[in-house]
């Protein structure tokens, strides 16, 4: 209704230069936009940040051609694309309709904490008990998240990683294609930590082997590894997981209980295979490396 309002002032404004019908048109996009990207869960938000700049580009191709400007063209169909591009790949790993998201979240789920507001006991344990438990395994996948990126701990787990291949134990990484703050994130930081390309192992590829895997250490990661995306009716449902859960043992190193980044708990935690470590990603990992 708002858009046809728009579309009608618009009309009437390039017929009759009317100055209030622009300044009316200019008043119902601003609550446009607003109405359509309040309803938009945090979980969602990062593809709707990206879509909005590729909007940015869109406009300023428009601009471009109402003033001839062929450099505006061409810098704002560079913005509009890379941004679609990049709303699109998100949309892919989050397993989101890009359609719902243009349309501002139209169709999307209602947003809902996982947690019912009691506080679960949860096992902790220390740099060494993680020492132990590693240098004792087959097989060990780690998880990295947002947080490696935060406590910048990705050369103290390449080394950590070295140590445990040196004594046998098979190690891999596994990596959520929305894990970090960009697409690709953790790619970036373990490239930058020298990490081999065939110890990085994607989602799709991992999945099936959490089963068999003796110890799973999710690193600074949350989100990506919350079952609750497979409830519905939560932020983050119909996302893909990795999923951490079906492993034997389960470490997980965060600073606290605090949720991730769409703001839901994590059943994981709870879990009595789970044994939480809780401090800075580098500081554990340094103290792990001391304990082997
Ligand atoms: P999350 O944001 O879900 O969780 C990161 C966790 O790291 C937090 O729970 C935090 O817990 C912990 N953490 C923070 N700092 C440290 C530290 N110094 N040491 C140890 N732990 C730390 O991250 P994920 O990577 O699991 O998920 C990414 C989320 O970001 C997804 O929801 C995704 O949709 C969203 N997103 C992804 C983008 C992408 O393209 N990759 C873009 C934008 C958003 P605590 O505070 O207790 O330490």
């Amino acid at each position: 209704m708002l858009a046809l309002l728009i579309l009608g002032f618009g009309i009437f404004y390039y017929s009759q230069s009317s100055q209030l019908a622009f300044l009316v048109m200019c008043g119902l996009a601003l609550v446009l936009g607003i109405t359509l990207i309040l309803p938009i869960g945090g979980a969602d938000m990062p593809v709707v940040v990206s879509m909005l700049n590729s909007y940015s580009g869109w406009a300023a191709a428009g601009i471009g051609f109402t003033m001839n400007n062929s450099v505006l063209i061409i810098a704002g169909a560079c913005v509009g694309s890379s941004g679609a591009i990049l709303s699109y790949i998100m949309c892919k790993a989050m397993n989101r309709s890009i359609i719902a998201v243009m349309l501002g979240g139209f169709g999307s789920k209602v947003a809902a904490d996982a947690s019912d507001g009691v506080q679960k006991p949860v096992k902790s344990g220390s740099a060494e008990d993680v020492a132990f438990l590693m240098s004792n395994a087959d097989t060990v996948i780690i998880v990295p998240g947002y947080g490696l990126a935060v406590s910048r701990a990705q050369h103290a787990l390449q080394e950590l990683t070295s140590k445990l291949i040196s004594k046998g134990v098979h190690v891999k990484y596994a990596i959520h294609p929305v894990a970090g703050r960009m697409p690709g994130h953790m790619n970036v930081l373990l490239a930058e930590a020298d990490v081999p390309y065939e110890q990085v192992v994607e989602m799709e590829d991992v999945n099936n082997e959490f089963g068999q895997t003796d110890v799973v250490f999710v690193i600074g990661a949350n989100d990506v590894v919350n079952p609750a995306a497979k409830k519905p009716g939560t932020q983050i449902y119909g996302m893909p997981i990795l999923e951490a859960h079906k492993a034997k043992t389960i470490i997980v190193n965060k600073r606290s209980m605090a949720s991730g980044y769409a703001g839901l708990d994590n059943e994981l935690f709870y879990l009595e295979k789970t044994m939480m470590v809780f401090g800075d990603a580098k500081k554990i990992v340094e103290d792990i490396l001391k304990a082997i």
